[in-house]
């Protein structure tokens, strides 16, 4: 774990104050936090001594008081805005213990528009030593504002499932100097769910490699057309995912569409990046 790219910004002392964390595992990230608040830590393994006062009260039931852990509640699944108006409260008083205050909103998806907007001045203007970490895996469901303005770690399980052959062709067809509509034109008879999701994983991949994480064996014949791809920044390949989310939804809905323009358009757009 203090391979994680994490622990290398924290011993430079260039951990940034917002953190969105695409993983469904927070195991990884909670010893990272208390890695973070131990007093005692190691300068040369980096990792949490398990007897220090913060790491006792990071072990302890109630936790540790300079931590604040949220979750969706109720049945709309929803982090209401008074709960973000509660840890921005939090972050603006003194850390008890004298380090570091950690907010960790889990399943972050289920801040809405307006909690989303509530938070926004935190990380504009963040409190000296604090940190606040977004938990998620529908990325796209965050505000762009609030992308920008987070530092994105992606750890995602490995997948055991192969790339389908036609994902293939075309993530080969786009390394080149290519023509969306020559490529357009190619796959016309493809299904494009199946060409969007692929896609899709495959700028999961980019921005895995753009972290220093292993890429996942599925993809690792096409590591040169990921690296070539790595150029454009997190902010921009998150937009772009966000673009193929919608252009997926427009799919699902039962209205006549020309599938052929929506292929060229988000090829268009990823030659544009
Ligand atoms: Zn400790």
């Amino acid at each position: 774990m203090s391979s994680h790219p994490l622990f290398a910004l924290l011993k430079s002392q260039r951990l940034p104050h917002g953190i969105i964390w695409i993983d469904s595992d927070v195991v990884a990230l909670a010893g990272f936090i208390k890695t973070l608040l131990c007093q005692a830590r190691s300068a040369q393994e980096f990792h949490a001594c398990g007897h220090c006062k913060a790491c006792l009260l990071t072990q302890s039931e109630a936790g540790h008081p300079d931590v604040n852990w949220l979750k969706p509640e109720g049945k709309l699944h929803l982090i209401k805005i008074d709960q973000v108006r509660e840890v921005i409260e939090f972050l603006s008083k003194s850390a008890q213990q004298g380090g570091y205050k950690v907010i960790v909103f889990e399943n972050a998806e289920g801040l809405n528009i307006a909690a989303q907007n509530a938070l926004l001045k935190s990380l504009e203007e963040p409190s000296a030593n604090s940190l606040l970490v977004l938990q998620t895996t529908y990325p796209h469901l965050l505000l762009p504002t609030i992308k920008s303005r987070c530092q994105i770690f992606i750890n995602k399980q490995e997948k055991t499932c192969n790339v389908p052959q036609i994902v293939h062709e075309f993530i080969d067809a786009l390394s080149l100097d290519f023509n969306p509509i020559a490529v357009t034109t190619k796959f016309k008879e493809a299904s494009l769910e199946i060409l969007f999701n692929g896609w899709y994983e495959f700028l999961y991949e980019i921005l895995k490699f753009q972290q220093g994480l292993t890429i996942s064996n599925a993809w690792h014949s096409w590591r040169i057309s990921i690296e070539s791809a790595a150029h454009a920044s997190p902010q921009k390949l998150c937009r772009f995912m966000d673009e193929l989310i919608y252009l997926k939804s427009l799919l699902h809905k039962k209205i006549a569409l020309n599938s052929q323009a929506l292929l060229e358009r988000a090829l268009i757009e990823w030659k544009n990046l």
